[in-house]
């Protein structure tokens, strides 16, 4: 890689054409050989989500709002305008595979409703582009299986947007758990929840959504789990909550808690809902307990100890630093973390569908 010229990276850059087994290992350091080159991101979606992103890009050092892709031909104008975008580097549903031949973008990101990220990742993988996908990955494990194999095939990496992997105050929680600071962890009570009364929103057609707040919420609760214990869960048993909404709720559940079994013993136990408000993590060690409330959202993040000590961190902006913490990885050609991956999607959305066949079975579902 060291023997590269800049331009024959670049296009390997856009091109994505060097497979993701095969990256050679190299110091982060190595970025300033790039200096001044920024990662080209083109967002799939410009709804809400997309929004957070486009600002957040604008402070990143190392990555750039450098194309869109969307069915709305006004936003498409709305957009060109606000970010700055050239026309050959606009898409549409329609032609979006023509961004094969635009080597002026290098990142695919995929902020479309659930059910869609398996269609539009698999055709940025074949357009050579590498794709960062929103949350939850898919709404199946054999979606995401099918979304890492074309990425495995086409040489291009795939990244998780999962911004809180770069958030201090869920690393921290993290470190504490992962390094046992306050002794074994005993029970995680991890919850996030919102109102939602728009019968209109994908987020409640199963079609789109793939689910109701599991997939949209539930999933940074089983991922918190997950990356706190540093375990993987054996078992879960689950339980619907009941439709208070029944005009909006006919297809997919309007609150959802469930407890995840992990083999040390650990408990996790979580809600994910639509009917209020909620955001908090507590953990309880056999020394002590560390907790955040809010913990999830966008902050400012709240935490403490059981030692009365209370967190005390910077507010980042968590789409620009999560953006650009992976264009670092990407421009130096080196291999995404397994922390954002595609494998580690694909097991929390693995881990949820066994929480749906809890909840509808009644039975302990083994993971
Ligand atoms: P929005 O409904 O606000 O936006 C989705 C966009 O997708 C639409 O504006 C539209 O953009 C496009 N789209 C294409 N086809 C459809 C369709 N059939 N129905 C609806 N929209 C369609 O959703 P969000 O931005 O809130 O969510 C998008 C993704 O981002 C989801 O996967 C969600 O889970 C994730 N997300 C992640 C968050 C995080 O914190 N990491 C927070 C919020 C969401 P256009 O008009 O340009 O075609």
């Amino acid at each position: 890689m060291k023997n590269f010229s800049r331009r024959s990276f670049l296009e390997r850059v856009s091109l994505g054409t060097v497979a993701a087994a095969a990256l050679p290992s190299l110091s982060l350091a190595d970025v300033n050989t790039f200096q001044g080159r920024k990662l080209n991101i083109a967002l799939v979606g410009l709804g809400r989500y997309a929004g957070y992103l486009a600002e957040g890009l604008q402070t990143a050092q190392h990555c750039k709002l450098a194309g869109i892709v969307t069915g709305t031909p006004s936003k498409a104008e709305d957009w060109k305008k606000r970010y700055n975008i050239p026309d050959n580097n606009i898409y549409n549903y329609k032609n979006f595979d023509e961004v094969s031949r635009n080597k002026d973008i290098d990142v695919i990101y995929v902020v479309l409703p659930n059910a869609m990220h398996k269609e539009y990742a698999i055709r940025a993988a074949k357009a050579g582009k590498h794709v960062i996908v929103e949350k939850p990955m898919a709404i199946t494990e054999q979606d995401c299986r099918e979304m890492i194999d074309a990425c495995n095939r086409a040489g291009v990496q795939l990244a998780m947007g999962y911004r809180l992997h770069y958030e201090p105050y869920n690393m921290e929680i993290k470190r504490l758990g992962q390094e046992k600071v306050f002794g074994k962890l005993k029970l995680i009570e991890a919850s996030l929840g919102y109102r939602s009364a728009d019968p209109s929103e994908w987020r409640v057609k199963k079609a789109l959504a793939g689910g109701g707040p599991l997939m949209n919420l539930g999933v940074y609760c089983v991922q918190v789990a997950r990356y706190v214990s540093g375990e993987e869960p054996t078992s879960v048993t689950a339980q619907f909550g009941p439709i208070t909404n029944k005009l909006v709720f006919t297809e997919v559940e309007e609150s959802i808690t469930w407890q995840l079994q992990f083999p040390s013993g650990l408990v996790a136990t979580s809600s994910s809902t639509y009917n209020c408000r909620i955001d908090r993590f507590f953990a309880s060690a056999e020394e002590g307990f560390f907790e955040l409330s809010p913990a999830i959202s966008y902050g400012p993040f709240k935490g403490r100890t059981s030692n009365g000590d209370e967190m005390n961190f910077p507010e980042i902006n968590q789409q620009g630093v999560q953006c650009d913490e992976i264009a670092k990885v990407l421009l130096a050609n080196q291999k995404l973390p397994d922390h954002i991956s595609g494998k580690e999607g694909m097991q929390d959305v693995k881990i949820m569908q066994a929480i749906y066949k809890a909840a509808e079975t009644g039975k302990r579902i083994a993971i």
